[in-house]
């Protein structure tokens, strides 16, 4: 039997829309499917700023980081929009051990030094550090509301049929492996899907697909102001002591002075897509001024906004990027998946086109979840 698509995408995030664009300009017939508008920010994606950098003491992580870049670099060729604001990485901490990225960074040939903490408070003065700073400049911010609709833009001019308010109620696949997507408005066969449901990720493929323990957590985010304005923004900052937090320009969302945002990385409330109730917890706005207080003299100790965001998380933060039959999973990007967006959209492009996937690290069955019909 014929299909409507070749390729059909469940959810029009980061993930979504970067699958989209791969597949689409592989000359695929791709149909990308969203829930909610585009853009929402009822997911994990909203927002103006996310970190990139190379900075992991992984070197798959590194290696992966140096491909997208260069893959974020091609959108913005062929987007003709600016996407990357490059800032430089700062990571320091007991718990981060910046000696060990940096081994992982000179084995990979990615340019970084090693500064004594005095040093690195002189060259970025209103910073607090107690112990030696990786400092690497290949890092900064990437725009995800930006880069969402460039993805979404390219996958279009490239045919892609992209359909906002539209719920994907149910798939599932026939006896000769064809995938029928049941919608509100109507029903999709496609020859493949590929699920970047992000929160949802169980809702839809309970039942279809053996999944990993998969944990939403909902993150919660601050933007202060800065004592300075007119100065040049800080790199963007990985912190881990007491608390584990990171820390970068807010583009828009930080307003026309260009408050910093400021989070911990630490697991939030844990909550389901559907139940999470956007709150902010009193507790963590209060950690997180006193952090500001304590090792980001150069703010304004008071946020002038805040907001909350969903973390899909796998046991040891790896990715789950795999297919059984013909659905892939690409899901769980655990709070560091914005950098990649470019690359794992190749990998679900790969998997749903029937190449190789990705490190098999990212395996259901390296998650402990087996796929028996590989
Ligand atoms: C507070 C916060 C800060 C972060 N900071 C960073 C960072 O600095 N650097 C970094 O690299 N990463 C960061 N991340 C991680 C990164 O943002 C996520 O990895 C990424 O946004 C995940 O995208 P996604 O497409 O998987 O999920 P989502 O953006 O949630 O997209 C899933 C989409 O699927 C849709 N959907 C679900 N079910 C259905 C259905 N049945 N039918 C149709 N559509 C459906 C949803 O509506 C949604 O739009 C951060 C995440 C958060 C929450």
């Amino acid at each position: 039997m014929s299909a409507d698509v070749e390729i059909a995408v469940v959810g029009a995030g980061l993930m979504g829309t970067a699958t989209a664009w791969a597949a689409a300009r592989r000359g695929r017939t791709v149909a990308l499917l969203e829930q909610f508008r585009l853009g929402h920010d009822r997911g994990s994606s909203h927002g103006s700023a996310r970190i990139v950098r190379r900075a992991y003491a992984d070197p798959l992580y590194v290696t992966m980081t140096g491909q997208a870049m260069a893959l974020w670099r091609e959108l913005e060729q062929e987007s003709g929009r600016t996407l990357l604001r490059i800032t430089g990485g700062l990571d320091h901490g007991s718990r981060r051990r910046p000696d060990r990225i940096a081994a992982v960074l000179d084995a990979c040939g990615v340019p970084h030094e090693l500064l004594p903490a005095a040093e690195a408070g002189h060259r970025w003065p209103g910073l607090r550090f107690d112990g030696p700073v990786l400092h690497h400049p290949e890092a900064g911010t990437v725009d995800p509301a930006a880069a969402m609709d460039a993805f979404a833009a390219l996958a279009r001019r490239g045919g892609a049929d992209i359909r906002d308010g539209t719920p994907v109620r149910r798939i599932g696949v026939e006896a000769d492996d064809l995938v029928r997507l049941e919608t509100a408005t109507g029903t999709l066969t496609a020859r493949t899907v590929v699920v970047a449901a992000g929160a949802w990720t169980r809702d839809l493929l309970d039942g279809l697909v053996p999944l990993p323990e998969l944990t939403v957590t909902q993150q919660q985010v601050f933007h202060f102001p800065r004592r300075d304005p007119a100065t040049a923004p800080w790199p963007v900052i990985v912190h881990k002591d007491a608390l584990s937090t990171y820390s970068l320009p807010g583009g828009r969302d930080g307003g026309p002075d260009d408050g910093r945002k400021i989070a911990e990385h630490d697991a939030g409330p844990r909550t389901t897509a559907a139940g999470r109730d956007g709150r902010v917890d009193p507790a963590a706005r209060d950690r997180i001024t006193a952090y500001v207080r304590d090792w980001l003299p150069g703010l304004l100790p008071e946020p002038f906004n805040e907001t909350t965001c969903l973390y899909t998380s796998t046991a040891n933060e790896d990715f789950v990027l795999d297919r059984v039959g013909p659905v892939v999973v690409c899901s769980s990007c655990s709070g560091h998946g914005a950098k990649f967006a470019p690359l794992i959209g190749e990998y679900a492009a790969d998997l749903a086109t029937g190449r190789p996937g990705p490190d098999p690290r990212f395996s259901l069955a390296a998650h402990g979840a087996l796929s028996p019909h590989r």
